[in-house]
């Protein structure tokens, strides 16, 4: 299993896009919330993901940052549904209000011809606390997280027998996620930003958590390999750096901060970067190249048998 961070920014970014992602396969895809628009189509193609293979989709919540891209999904399947070009269906799963909220607007946004085939192309499917569902052919179990703002589910999915990865959405983990969290392989969790620029970023009154904070979570769950999302914008070229040095005084297993695009493999524990700061240029093929130049850079590492060189 591999994830592809899409978007790695809170609400309102312009340096990043914000937080969605992808868990992959053998070309099976689950998306992740939709980021907050059009940009979730550009970013799955800078990604070399086609977006007609992505089958399996989940929101978390209501907020435009996450619900807004997901609607571009549904009217370009239900588009391609109306010329006939799009076998098979769709599903993308949410709690009720999410999954309530894209029905009424997609149907008031798209035409007639275009929205009769959700329901058919593309599935809505109400999740409930706690239900599981199969999902690129692992266990998915959803769970709220018992939000005060909107109503918010995560989810924890089976790697294999013993490794589970959990996703806390995009507010700080609390107790109640802990059957679904606690132990996981991998976790993704919310940093809004650096526990020193608190007064500046105020995460708290926003319910959002420090590098800090989560990392110090992430300690007492045992968590191995914790990834941050979810951030601020304001200095892009060294949120990897900065965020890591702070967070590593906190947590003791292995700390991700990735920018978007780049693709972590779950089964390696090893980040599939150089870490070095992938720039935004806008050209697709250049995203590629450097996509492929990491995975040359990857391969190299494991034959020369440094497991451990993701900081270097
Ligand atoms: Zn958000």
């Amino acid at each position: 299993m591999k994830l592809t961070m899409l978007g790695t920014g809170r609400a309102v970014v312009t340096g990043c896009y914000n937080t969605c992602f992808v868990l992959h396969e053998e070309e099976r895809y689950f998306l992740v919330d939709g980021g907050g628009g059009i940009g979730l189509l550009r970013r799955l193609k800078s990604a070399g993901i086609e977006w007609s293979r992505v089958r399996n989709m989940f929101v978390t919540h209501r907020h435009m940052d996450h619900i807004m891209g997901m609607l571009w999904m549904i009217r370009m399947i239900c588009q391609a549904a109306k010329r006939g070009e799009y076998e098979g269906e769709a599903r993308i799963y949410g709690h009720e209000e999410v999954i309530r909220i894209l029905k009424e607007v997609s149907c008031m946004l798209l035409s007639e011809q275009e929205s009769r085939f959700i329901g058919k192309a593309v599935k809505l499917i109400p999740v409930e606390d706690g239900e599981e569902q199969e999902i690129i052919g692992h266990r998915v179990r959803f769970f709220d997280i018992h939000s005060a703002k909107a109503k918010q589910f995560g989810f924890t999915m089976d790697l294999s027998e013993n490794d589970r990865l959990s996703c806390c959405g995009d507010e700080p983990y609390n107790d109640s996620e802990k059957e679904y969290v606690q132990g996981s392989r991998w976790l993704l969790h919310e940093a809004f930003c650096l526990y020193r620029d608190a007064d500046r970023f105020r995460p708290y009154e926003k319910h959002h958590s420090t590098v800090k904070d989560a990392c110090g979570r992430a300690e007492n769950l045992e968590i191995r390999n914790l990834i941050l999302y979810h951030t601020e914008d304001m200095d892009m070229a060294n949120r990897k750096r900065m965020y890591t040095e702070e967070g590593k005084q906190y947590f003791s297993g292995n700390l991700y901060v990735p920018d978007d695009l780049e693709t972590i493999d779950l089964e390696a524990d090893e980040c599939s970067h150089d870490g070095t700061q992938e720039e935004e240029n806008g050209e697709d093929d250049a995203v590629m190249e450097d996509q492929h130049v990491r995975s040359i850079r990857t391969a190299l590492r494991t034959v020369r048998g440094e497991t451990t060189g993701r900081d270097s």
